[in-house]
């Protein structure tokens, strides 16, 4: 997904990888959203728990897998 700073305005783009270890923290944190940091300025810039979800929509979350063994 990309992202528009909001500090120094410039795109940069988060990939798959990235989206599922934020989707995986927030969740664990029961967060609402994710600071995703900047490559530019290196600041934060806020991504909702439900952009993320939209640019990764085959994310599950790990806990409800653990529970279906076999
Ligand atoms: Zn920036």
């Amino acid at each position: 997904m990309q992202i528009l700073c909001y500090h120094c305005h410039k795109p940069y783009a988060l990939n798959k990888a990235a989206i599922h270890a934020a989707l995986d923290l927030a969740t664990a944190e029961n967060l609402s959203h994710y600071d995703a940091p900047c490559p530019h300025c290196r600041r934060v810039n806020r991504v909702s728990h439900k952009e993320l979800l939209r640019a990764a929509p085959d994310w599950k979350p790990q806990a409800a897998e653990r529970s279906t063994n076999e």
